[in-house]
Parts: structure tokens; C-alpha cells; sequence
């Protein structure tokens, strides 16, 4: 099954360490039990339980240290992060979120040079420390340029000040890598603070939940050359190559609350008898699992080939910068489309504080706007769309990316300029690869995109128009999202009746965004007539829905449930 069961784990390692944390990670969650996880999450302690449990473990240092760095069961893995990410995200949110800081804390330091700093992290994370990333700042938003957080001249050093915003793991992190600038200049700078000493001020948890996102100042907080990861143009790439790593995490995050989320859901309505039927015994009620479950699947499918990508990448081999931003706008999107769908199915149950539903519901919200919003990174992948449609490249066939290895070039990614130069293989071959009726029909809207692109690409006016570039940014992410789903159906044995189940709501999606298309106020006539074109009906076909809801989505009913 493609789906997590974490009663079920059945994902394949080489080695023995990685099953093993995957199962306690399990354990810990399992033995906690629903009961007194919901309780945690209404009464919002600090998750200090889940610490030790790291810590006694050694989970975050197994998994957060690159090979070579520290002990010998170490590296950096993105095929096992993607599971352990998961797994987290399928019991809660804050858990994750603890984690995912201290990887994007871990980030700037793993790509410093600074060899002593790298060595206490090391140490820190043998005794169970977390980590944090001081990027945002209140007043700034994703206008990092903008930087308050200031460094003076002090004799040999610098003293550092300035507020943060927004910062998790601020309280307790053992390390927090904080970006600011030189007061003279324009030059940036990430260094290492300790939440420890006295020059910093913890103002408070901006939020109100179990995870602490700090808000904290530095007052005349002596730096020396020792603290210093990056200066210059190495601190503006570190802070990108960073994000970078960190967002590709944040899908895993919404396909692990879904997935908990879908199993309680199809377990309460399959269950639930309304008029002496079972409620999904509705039309409507059904066709929101069955699409729900596509939904599902298919962000699986796309993050576990961005996986390939991230991992084959190279200076020579820089696709995953379009595939990882889709990760974070995407399957994050995707995700509250999916909760979105099963929540009105299941009703008023979904408000119940002993449900995870509860819970997922609202913090399946976070992740579209953590780590740069879905705009941003829109915009972002609207650069790649020249040369995805108009001039492809040859790269050697990917494989599956399992192998037990440290990823080497995440910490290692060079300069985060160029983007506009990046050439990625042919989408075609993959659409030539499936006769399925809705992949066929979705192909054919994407050749009328591509055409609108050529005869009436965007205009100087368009170029500047945001909501335009967003529209056609949207149309642009699904062609992407279904030919990576392609790339990756065999692998994961997806047989034609959920393929075709998967491309109905593609085919209904692109639609959708072709009519925002055409509604913008700067559209002209080739491409509303373009636009029109591509809105199309989906192909509807009984019997392949009817074994599609009863082979792969009613049998889940039952098939995970969380102990007491
Ligand atoms: C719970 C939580 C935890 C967080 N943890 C951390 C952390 O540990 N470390 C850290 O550094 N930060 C953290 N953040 C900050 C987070 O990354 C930012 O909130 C996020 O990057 C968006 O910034 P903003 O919310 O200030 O939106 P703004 O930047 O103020 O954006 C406002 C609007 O403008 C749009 N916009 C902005 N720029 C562009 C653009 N270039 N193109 C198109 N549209 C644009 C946005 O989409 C949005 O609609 C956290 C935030 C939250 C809520």
C-alpha cells in the first residue's frame, strides 16, 4: 500500500539503524496513546517527553548528522527523512515542527566551514539538543534583504542587536543560527547564539501551541570570530540552500496529518448509519473519499519522486529546485484539499476534542504559509516555465533514490543564483506513457497550454501582474505535479482504475485554474480562446470509480487505529 500504516511499516532499508528509529518513533507515539496526545495538544505543555525520547535515543543525531561528522550510524538521508518526516506529521504537527527547525538550524552550520562550530553541533545533538533557524524578523516578512539584526564593531569582534520573530526552538535550542548584517555595507552574516546567555533575551511564544516560536532580542550580544558561520554572499546562499532542504519537509508534514486524518474519517462515515444506510453509502459522501484518497496518493507519489531528484542533484543537475518548491506550494495545498473533503463528510464529528481530526484540521493550515508562502513560491517556479516547455535537456534515467547514503550536495549547493539557466528533461515521454482516458484528455490540455504559451506568451503588463503569473504559475505546478506522478506510477504498482481516478481531478483542477486564467483583467483574446479550450470535461467511468472505492479507499476503514 502506498499509504503509511504505522502499525504496517513496510518501507525497505539496507541498513538496521533506520527500521529501528522508525519503529520506536512508533512506539513513542503509540505508547503515549490518543488520549494523552490530544491532551498535549489542548493544554499545550512543552513536548519534553518527546525530547527525552529523542535524546535517550539519539533519533536527531543518527538523523540530523552528516556522514562523517559524528558517529558512525550518521548521515543525511532524504529517503529516510522522508519517512521519519511523515511519521511525525501522522501524530502531530508540533512534533514535526520541532524537528524541522532544528534541520533548518542544522542547515547553515553544516555548510559552514567554521570546523569547531561543527563539532559542537555534533556533540549537542549526542545529548539531545534541538536547533533553530533566526531568519524572520516581525516587521519584514519575506523581505529578508531587509534585516534589522545588526552587528557593530566591538574590538575584535562584533556585538550583535536586534529582534527576531517567529523563530521555533528559540527557548531551548542548543544553537540558533541567526542571519543579520555588518552595520557598514551591505554585507549579510549568519552566526551561531546561545539562548543560554545573558545578552539574550527571550521576549515570548508568539504563538499558542505546544511548540515554542519565539520572539527574542539580542542586546549588545558580544560575537567573535568563532561564532561566525557565513559572511557575504556565502550567508545570503546559506539562508536559500537551506530553505531549500527544509521545504521539501514541509510536504512530508501534510501527507503524514492527511493520511492520520483520512483513516479516522473513512473509519467514523463507513461506520456511521444515517437513514439505515451507511452515510457513505451517498453519492457525494463517497465521491469526497474517493477523491480525497486520489488526492492523497498522488502527493505521495510526487514527493517521493522529488526525493530522486533532490537526490541526484549537482551542480550539472539543478531540477530540484523546481520540484522542492512544489513539494512546499503543492503537496501542501493539496493537503488541506484533501481535509477539506473528508472534514465536510464527516461533519460535526470533526470538531470533537478526541479526535486527531480536530487537530488536523487546523494545523493542516500551517504548512502552505511556513517557509515562504504559496506566492512566493509560485513565482518562484513561474522562472522555470520557458525552458520546461520550450527547451528540454538530456539527463541520464533516474532511478529510485533508496539507496543508504549521505546526500552530500544538500550541504554543498553553490552559489542559489541562475535559476532562469536550469533545463529540465521532457515532460512528454511520461504523458506518452499511460492510455488511461483522463491522462489523455489532461495531455491534451496541457499541448493547449504549451500553444497559448508560444502564440501569446505573457506581456510586459502580465509580466508585472502578480495574480496573472500566478494563474498560469498554477497550470504550469500541475504539469509538473502529473508528470513526476507519471515518472513514478510503476514504482509504486499504482494500477490503471486509480491512475485514471487521480487524472479525473487533474483534468478538473486544470480546468479550474484555466478559467482563473482567462478571468484575469489583463487576459487577451488568444489566450481567453486558449484558456477556453483547455476547460474540459473529465471522463467519468462507473465501474473503474465503484472497484476504485472499494478496492483501494472502504477497505481502510478500520485499517489504522490509534491506541487508547
Ligand atoms: C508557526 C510559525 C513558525 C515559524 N517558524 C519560523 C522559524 O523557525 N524561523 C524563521 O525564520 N521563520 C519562521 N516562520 C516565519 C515564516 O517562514 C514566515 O511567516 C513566512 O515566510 C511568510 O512570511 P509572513 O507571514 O511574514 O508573510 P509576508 O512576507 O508579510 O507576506 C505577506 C503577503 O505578501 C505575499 N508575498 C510576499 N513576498 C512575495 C513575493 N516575493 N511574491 C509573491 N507574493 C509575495 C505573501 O504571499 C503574503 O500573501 C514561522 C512562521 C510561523 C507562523
Amino acid at each position: 500500500m502506498v499509504l503509511l500504516n504505522p502499525k504496517k511499516l513496510d518501507r525497505s532499508y539496507s541498513d538496521a539503524r533506520t527500521p529501528e528509529i522508525m519503529r520506536k518513533t512508533v512506539e513513542f507515539f503509540e505508547q503515549k496513546g490518543k488520549a494523552r496526545l490530544l491532551e498535549d495538544y489542548y493544554d499545550r505543555p512543552w513536548y519534553a517527553d518527546f525530547l527525552d525520547f529523542v535524546r535517550e535515543e539519539r533519533i536527531f543525531a543518527s538523523m540530523c548528522t552528516p556522514e562523517g561528522e559524528g558517529a558512525a550510524d550518521t548521515r543525511w538521508d532524504t529517503w529516510r527523512n522522508c519517512e521519519f518526516a511523515e511519521i511525525l506529521g501522522f501524530y502531530g504537527l508540533q512534533y514535526w515542527y520541532t524537528w524541522q527547525v532544528s534541520v533548518l538550524g542544522l542547515g547553515p552550520i553544516w555548510m559552514s566551514p567554521n570546523k569547531e562550530l561543527r563539532k559542537k553541533t555534533a556533540a549537542a545533538l549526542e545529548d539531545g539538543g534541538i536547533f533553530a533557524f533566526g531568519l524572520s524578523e516581525k516587521t519584514h516578512g519575506a523581505d529578508i534583504y531587509s534585516t534589522d539584526m545588526v552587528l557593530t564593531k566591538n574590538g575584535d569582534g562584533w556585538l550583535a542587536n536586534g529582534r527576531k520573530y517567529y523563530i521555533g526552538n528559540g527557548n531551548e535550542a542548543a544553537i540558533v543560527s541567526t542571519f543579520g548584517r555588518m552595520e557598514d555595507g551591505d554585507e549579510y552574516i549568519f552566526f551561531a547564539a546561545d539562548p543560554k546567555h545573558p545578552n539574550y533575551h527571550l521576549v515570548k511564544n508568539v504563538v499558542a501551541s505546544q511548540n515554542y516560536v519565539s520572539e527574542f532580542e539580542l542586546r549588545d550580544y558580544p560575537i567573535s570570530q568563532a561564532d561566525i558561520l557565513h559572511r557575504d554572499r556565502e550567508a545570503w546562499n546559506a539562508a536559500l540552500n537551506t530553505v531549500n532542504i527544509g521545504k521539501y519537509n514541509l510536504g512530508w508534514a501534510s501527507i503524514g496529518i492527511s493520511t492520520h486524518a483520512f483513516y479516522e474519517a473513512i473509519t467514523h462515515a463507513n461506520n456511521r448509519v444515517l437513514y439505515g444506510s451507511p452515510v457513505t453509502d451517498m453519492s457525494h459522501v463517497r465521491r469526497m473519499f474517493v477523491e480525497g484518497y486520489a488526492r492523497l496518493v498522488a502527493m505521495k507519489l510526487f514527493a517521493l519522486r522529488a526525493s530522486d531528484y533532490m537526490r541526484v542533484a549537482s551542480p550539472e543537475d539543478r531540477r530540484y529546485l523546481l520540484y522542492n518548491p512544489m513539494v512546499k506550494m503543492k503537496v501542501t495545498t493539496q493537503g488541506e484539499a484533501v481535509i477539506n473533503l473528508i472534514w465536510d463528510a464527516i461533519a460535526a464529528k470533526g470538531f470533537e476534542k478526541d479526535t486527531y481530526f480536530s487537530q488536523a484540521a487546523v494545523d493542516i493550515r500551517a504548512l502552505p504559509k511556513l517557509e515562504g508562502t504559496v506566492h512566493v513560491n509560485i513565482a518562484l517556479i513561474s522562472k522555470f516555465m520557458p525552458n520546461f516547455f520550450f527547451n528540454p535537456a538530456e539527463y541520464p534515467e533516474v532511478a529510485r533514490q533508496d539507496q543508504d547514503r549521505n546526500d552530500d550536495f544538500l550541504f554543498d549547493q553553490g552559489s542559489a543564483r541562475g535559476l532562469g539557466q536550469i533545463q529540465f528533461h521532457d515532460y512528454k515521454p511520461a504523458f506518452e506513457s499511460t492510455n488511461v482516458p483522463n491522462a489523455l484528455v489532461f495531455a491534451e490540455q496541457v499541448e493547449l497550454f504549451r500553444g497559448m504559451l508560444a502564440e501569446a506568451p505573457p506581456g510586459p503588463d502580465q509580466m508585472k501582474d502578480v495574480d496573472f503569473l500566478l494563474a498560469a504559475g498554477e497550470i504550469f505546478a500541475l504539469v509538473v505535479y502529473a508528470q513526476l506522478i507519471l515518472e513514478n506510477r510503476d514504482g509504486y504498482a499504482i494500477g490503471d482504475d486509480l491512475l485514471d481516478q487521480i487524472f479525473e481531478f487533474m483534468v478538473q483542477d486544470l480546468s479550474g485554474h484555466a478559467l482563473t486564467l482567462m478571468s484575469q483583467s489583463t487576459s487577451n483574446d488568444v489566450q481567453i480562446t486558449a484558456c477556453r479550450e483547455m476547460m474540459r470535461k473529465p471522463d467519468h467511468d462507473a465501474a473503474r470509480y465503484e472497484r476504485v472505492w472499494n478496492d483501494e479507499v472502504k477497505v481502510l476503514d478500520g485499517a489504522y487505529v490509534m491506541n487508547d
